[in-house]
């Protein structure tokens, strides 16, 4: 892909490149943050699957800006340091890191955890919905043992068929929970964001990491999926109308006229997954896909006889 190939394509990842945002994330965090305040009185967040860390700086920007505030970012891969914000490597889905992230708020609460995971997508519709709703569930655990009552939730969500089951798990622990779409979101992913808000446990909850949260024994009146009782969570676009659609094309020169200039990404990740695979490119010996029509003489595979 060529230098520019890309900010021809995503606006939205070239204005994260001009503002210093080390990933476009950042708007759909900043997004929904417009229209649902999500950073009001919060000085203290979690931000789950953090890499390469837009998230991060937004909430470091937003709630540590006066040196008050407590961020802790986690991830798998690693990610380049940032003011204020404690990083742990590490799979939200192992209880190891799980215990991990909760010492850090032994008797101080958070009030906020986000988490914008996703899963290695395989193109399984099925297989990639239930993995990112099994990340989802990872970090509700994680946002059980660390939330204050009244704290607030924001997960990425895949609004796939069976979303609803989701949707009525988290509505036992928060008040208000709703599904919004950003404007930076591309319209054509099935990404969307459950914003969960009010955090108030049914009382009896012990969080517990080794339980699964999908057990259905608390509140057995949100757990009908079927029929009219089932959950229907209000969907919500938020960002301007007027801003960038982020299914469109638009030209190099957004101000018009004046001359477009490359940016570098502001932070490349430090170790990613594809690494390996773009060296053996670059020394161009990286396995080429055989694809049939490339194949001399189709070959018809028998048993021997
Ligand atoms: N919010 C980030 C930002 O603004 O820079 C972007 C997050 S990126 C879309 C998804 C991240 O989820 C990846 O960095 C990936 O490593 C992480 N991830 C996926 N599964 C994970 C897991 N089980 N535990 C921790 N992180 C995970």
């Amino acid at each position: 892909m060529g230098r520019t190939s890309k900010d021809k394509r995503d606006v939205y990842y070239r204005l994260a490149k001009e503002n210093g945002w080390r990933a476009r994330s950042a708007f759909k965090l900043l997004q929904l943050d417009k229209e649902f305040q999500l950073f009001q009185g919060v000085t203290r967040a979690v931000d789950l699957c953090a890499a390469p860390g837009s998230w991060s700086q937004v909430l470091s920007q937003k709630i540590g800006g006066q040196g008050s505030g407590h961020v802790v970012a986690v991830d798998l891969q690693a990610m380049a340091p940032l003011p204020g914000v404690v990083q742990i490597q590490g799979d939200i889905t192992q209880l190891s890191t799980a215990k991990e992230i909760i010492q850090h708020f032994k008797g101080c609460p958070a009030d906020l955890v986000v988490c914008d995971g996703a899963p290695d997508v395989t193109g399984l519709h099925d297989v990639d919905e239930y993995m990112q709703a099994q990340l989802l569930l990872a970090a509700l655990n994680i946002a059980t043992h660390v939330l204050k009552p009244g704290g607030c939730f924001v997960a990425k969500i895949f609004r796939g068929r069976d979303v609803t089951l989701l949707y009525s798990q988290l509505r036992v622990f928060f008040s208000s929970v709703l599904c919004a779409k950003p404007r930076s979101s591309r319209n054509s992913s099935i990404e969307a964001f459950a914003v969960c808000q009010g955090y108030d446990p049914p009382e009896g909850f012990i969080p517990d990491l080794s339980k699964p949260l999908l057990d259905h024994s608390y509140d057995p009146d949100f757990n009908q999926l079927d029929g009219p009782t089932r959950i229907i969570v209000p969907f919500v676009t938020c960002g301007d109308l007027s801003s960038y659609d982020s299914d469109r094309s638009y030209p190099l020169d957004l101000e018009g006229g004046s001359e477009y200039k490359y940016t570098p990404p502001t932070q490349p990740p430090i170790s990613p997954p594809y690494q390996e695979a773009c060296t053996l490119k670059k020394k161009g010996q990286l396995a080429k896909e055989i694809r049939p029509q490339d194949c001399p003489i189709s070959r018809v595979d028998t048993f021997p006889q």
